[in-house]
């Protein structure tokens, strides 16, 4: 491939709206080009290495027994009211919606769950068909609150969707390994520094769930983990051993103290000198959105903890939590914000608490009145029962809930998610097969994400310099360039078109510079390209000798023709 007939347009100056240096440089590289917020088009480049990584992913795919196949985008509405998740996506503002000229509602696929058993329970009648795993790579659509970082959160972008269909659980669990199994070479394969994480499974929902993560400053998510036990997990759904609190003692009888503008747990430590905050509980109050209802909800944590708003709305069942406004705080509990508390809680109002409050005794707490708190506080005595959850939000630092360790925590980008969802579509969609007993059975299902445009930008993150982009092998647009330096020096273009040729030949996945360009701009495009070998052809040719590049270090070593293919290929390791 000649790059003269390749649309390539580096540019001088970053975009002002790029904050990570994957987005700057795939942008100033002319790998992707905003056409709207959160929607790319890919440069010839970036397409060469979207198509590269799809075709591993594929590899790996079919090499445990995957089918490739293409869903539609368009989807109907009813669909999506038989798996019953219509509302929440359309509550949420995720998903982007139509109507056909008809008036009937479709929307343009932020996932394909409902499709995908819908095509194939229409396929499957016997248990004798099962398994089957069918996957496809395409464009789904959200309307994502905050897009952002170029590829990594698109409002259109390419996923990789697959969904395994079995009789039962093992079956079921035999897939899911396999698929992880799959994931782990694909990751390994493309070059990326990445961990395995348990996982929250959201929207999506079943039963259990991993997530990839590359590892990365720029990640959106935040990761504990171990490195004695390997435990790891995404702070949303992780655990830690609970850092102890100083004990309760016998209950006491509960005293009332006048504590005028004493609202944070800051204040009343400061305030009550023999209280630390692991003794004192806090009351926070929410608003919990239900498909049909919304409710206050009052959560309860230790002082000196924090509350996990994902375990929240899992914990009940919600569709989303947000912080009550001041309005309804000061409706609901008769007291300004900063009093709230289980004592004299109205009784339309929730009340959780998380596991750390089990059994205490003595606790210091808000009572729902301005300017008071209440000193020991026993729970189902002085106030309601809660309802006790796990609602903490785990810490670095913090024991592992494994091997006690302190956990470390990192940044990471999640790359791809491993879901067993169990019978949650087929039950609810009536997906059922003829199981070996004769009954209709509704199938064991896993699905399972990977994002095919958000992978290559992580790889990005975690490979440049101050120089640009420096891509691994597997996923480079071309293993490598033979560029010349002056167009007017036919020896110069000469050799360059040998060594192409030969390299070329040797199985080398190579382009021809053959721009017109000063020899100054080729190298500086070069480096911002990250094209990972690199040959220029200039004065030198005619004593039969170039430079070789290698782009990750920029190490350069001079070379006679005669050896440029084996080092280009030493270079690439093979
Ligand atoms: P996130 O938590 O980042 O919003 P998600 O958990 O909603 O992602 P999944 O539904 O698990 O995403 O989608 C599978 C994969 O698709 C993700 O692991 C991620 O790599 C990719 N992906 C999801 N949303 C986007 C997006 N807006 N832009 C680019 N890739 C995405
Ligand atoms: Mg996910």
């Amino acid at each position: 491939m000649r790059l003269s007939q390749i649309l390539i347009q580096t540019l001088r100056e970053d975009p002002a709206d790029a904050e990570i240096p994957s987005h700057r440089l795939l942008a100033r590289a002319g790998f992707i080009v905003k056409t709207a917020a959160g929607v790319y088009t890919y440069s010839p480049l970036m397409w060469r290495v979207i198509k590269k990584f799809a075709q591993i992913v594929r590899e790996e795919l079919d090499r445990e027994g995957a089918n490739e196949v293409m869903l539609p985008i368009i989807q109907p509405k009813e669909l999506w009211q038989a798996s019953g998740r219509w509302d929440r996506y359309v509550a949420d503002g995720i998903m982007f919606t139509l109507k056909d000229r008809k008036g009937s509602e479709m929307c343009l696929g932020p996932t394909h769950e409902e499709v995908m058993t819908d095509f194939v329970s229409s396929q499957v009648n016997s248990y004798k068909q099962l398994p089957v795993n069918c996957y496809q790579i395409q464009d789904k659509f959200r309307d994502e609150i905050r897009p952002r970082f170029g590829l990594m959160r698109g409002r259109e972008f390419i996923m990789m969707d697959a969904y395994s269909f079995d009789a039962d659980q093992a079956g079921l669990d035999e897939a899911y390994q396999k698929m992880r199994n799959a994931y782990c070479r694909i990751f390994d394969r493309c070059g990326v520094d990445y961990t395995v994480v348990q996982a929250d499974s959201g929207a999506i929902g079943g039963a259990g769930s991993e997530e990839f993560m590359v590892i990365a400053d720029a990640g959106e998510d935040a990761i504990l983990f171990c490195r004695e036990s390997g435990y790891a997990a995404n702070v949303e759904k992780a655990t830690s051993r609970l850092p102890d609190a100083p004990p309760g003692g016998e209950p006491k009888p509960m005293e009332k103290l006048a504590t005028p503008d004493v609202k944070t747990v800051a204040q009343l430590e400061a305030f009550f000198p023999d209280w630390p905050a692991g003794r004192m509980a806090k009351t926070v109050l929410y608003k919990a959105t239900w498909a049909d209802e919304e409710k206050l909800v009052a959560v309860m944590q230790r002082g000196d903890l924090e509350i996990n708003e994902v375990k929240l709305v899992n914990a009940l069942d919600a569709l989303a939590v947000d912080l009550a406004s001041d309005e309804d705080i000061v409706k609901a509990t008769g007291a300004e914000v900063g009093f709230a508390g289980p004592v004299d809680l109205p009784d339309d109002v929730v009340l959780l608490a998380d596991e750390s409050l089990r059994d205490r005794t003595n606790l210091l707490c808000g009572c729902n009145e301005t300017g008071y708190h209440c000193l020991n506080v026993n729970l189902g005595r002085d106030a309601r029962m809660p309802e006790f959850r796990d609602l903490r939000l785990a810490k670095a630092g913090e024991g592992c809930p494994i091997s006690g360790k302190p956990l470390e925590e990192a940044r990471g980008i999640e790359v791809g998610h491993i879901f067993k969802l169990g019978t949650k579509y087929s039950a609810a969609m009536g997906a059922t097969f003829m199981a070996q007993n004769g009954k209709p059975t509704p199938f064991a299902m896993g699905c399972y994400g990977i994002g095919v445009s958000r992978t290559p930008a992580s790889a990005v993150e975690q490979h440049h310099d101050d120089k640009g982009i420096v891509w691994p092998v597997p996923i480079a647009p071309f293993e490598c360039v033979v560029a010349f330096l002056d167009k007017k020096r036919g020896e110069q273009i000469e050799l360059a078109e040998k060594i192409y040729a030969q390299l070329g030949e040797a199985g080398v996945e190579v382009c021809l510079d053959d721009r017109a360009m000063s020899p100054g701009a080729k190298f500086k495009d070069h480096e911002l390209i990250g094209l990972p070998v690199q040959v220029f052809v200039g004065r030198k040719a005619s004593e039969g000798r170039v430079e070789l590049l290698v782009r990750k270090g920029l190490a350069k070593v001079e070379c006679g023709v005669d050896e440029v293919v084996g080092k280009v290929l030493a270079a690439l390791g093979r």
